[in-house]
């Protein structure tokens, strides 16, 4: 039976090094809140093997995710490291923790609606209510009085919207 990892081990610190690289387009959030991290192991060759599921798979951000992640291990000296795309299942932003959204929140991207899961409904966790098809509060000001200008924002994981009370153009990053 395997230990579980704690703060003190390979992969416990390996957790904790990766909480702090950030999402290269969106740097106030780190790869961890975004749920792109999907598990640490260490492989039978004695490499620390990081699997990774994109955000996007036509992101160029994912390149270099892979590179960060890579390099923020090895200068905490938990080489060698290996990363592992995991496609399936594909990302969804139901990954993105209370903190990350709380996050882009602050960041002004106004966090992407997020469905009930059945696994925060049986851990009575708090269970997000927005419906997809609502509209985005403002990220600045909180109104719901919003509308989309355009389908795609500063990537194409996001849409540009625009507050009606406050009049500021705002990212709505789309969930999916
Ligand atoms: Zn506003």
């Amino acid at each position: 039976m395997k230990p579980a990892p704690d703060a003190g081990s390979r992969k416990g610190r390996a957790w904790q090094v990766l909480a702090g690289v950030p999402d290269p387009e969106i740097p106030a959030v780190s790869v961890c809140e975004l749920g792109i991290v999907r598990d640490v192991l260490e492989a039978e060759d004695g490499a620390l093997q990081v699997v990774l599921t994109p955000t996007y798979s036509g992101c160029p951000a994912t390149e270099m995710i892979e590179r960060d992640v890579r390099e923020a291990l090895l200068r905490a000296g938990l080489g060698p490291v290996r990363t592992q795309m995991r496609r399936a299942p594909a990302w969804s932003t139901d990954w993105i923790s209370e903190d990350g959204r709380r996050k882009l929140r602050d960041y002004g991207i106004a966090p992407p609606a997020a469905c009930a899961s059945a696994s925060a409904q049986a851990a009575g966790g708090e269970v997000f209510v927005l419906r997809r098809d609502e509209a985005p509060a403002c990220p600045r000001c909180a109104s719901r009085h919003t509308a989309q200008i355009a389908g795609f924002g500063s990537t194409p994981c996001k849409a540009l919207w625009r507050c009606l009370d406050c009049a500021e153009p705002f990212d709505y990053f789309k969930p999916f």
